[in-house]
């Protein structure tokens, strides 16, 4: 059983009465949770997009701070809007940019991306990146797996670094991968390419140099 602890009792107002949130809080000071009852929230495991560091956070949470450097981490998904100002979106959550926005000057930190529109600018996905309309990087890349669809455009202006990738439609521009670059019946890669497997299905083409992984580049 906890230990019971006691606190001056001051009371602000006349009725004698603790306003409601202090009062819930000296409830929970004093109720008999273990912790094993308190560890049942549902919890996922997340990485700060700040320190690179990993903790656990409840699954159903829209924020966090990072118990090693304290950041805010933002964890609600974003949806772009059109004429949006702020090009800058850091989120343990997912980004959707739809089919009607046409947006530069990006910088995105997230878990899933999902492009419909055309997106150009910085982007470092930890999860799937699936393109269906058009991304062009001019900063930073980087994805857990990157999947170009049928009709997808995605173009690279430096290295991009993939865990894997699939690609349906027409990526220009060079990428690393450690694990396996596919090329499907619609996909069409114009660029070096430096991966462990790499597999073109009939249909598919590839444009370029191809470098096992573990060689130097
Ligand atoms: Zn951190």
């Amino acid at each position: 059983m906890p230990e019971f602890k006691t606190e001056p009792l001051v009371v602000p107002s006349i009725s004698g009465l603790l306003p409601e949130g202090e009062r819930n809080r000296r409830v929970a000071l004093t109720s008999f949770a273990t912790s094993r009852e308190r560890a049942k929230v549902p919890t996922r495991e997340v990485v700060c997009y700040e320190c690179g560091g990993r903790c656990e956070v409840p699954a159903a949470a829209l924020s966090a701070a990072c118990p090693r450097c304290h950041a805010h981490l933002n964890m609600a998904d974003v949806e772009l809007k059109p004429g949006l100002k702020r090009t800058t979106i850091r989120t343990l959550g997912d980004v959707t940019v739809p089919s009607d926005i046409v947006v530069s000057h990006l910088s995105i930190i997230c878990r899933n991306l999902t492009v419909y529109g055309v997106a150009t600018g910085s982007f470092q996905c930890s999860g799937k990146l699936k393109v269906r309309g058009t991304l062009n990087e001019d900063g930073k890349f980087g994805a857990a797996t990157l999947h170009v669809k049928k009709g997808g455009h995605v173009t690279f202006a430096h290295i991009a670094e993939v865990g894997s990738a699939i690609i349906n439609g027409l990526v220009e521009g060079n990428l690393s991968s450690p694990g396996e670059i596919e090329i499907r019946r619609n996909g069409e890669l114009r660029g070096n390419c430096r991966c462990a497997k790499l597999t073109i299905d009939p249909g598919g083409s590839h444009t370029g140099q191809f470098t096992r992984y573990k060689d130097t580049y």
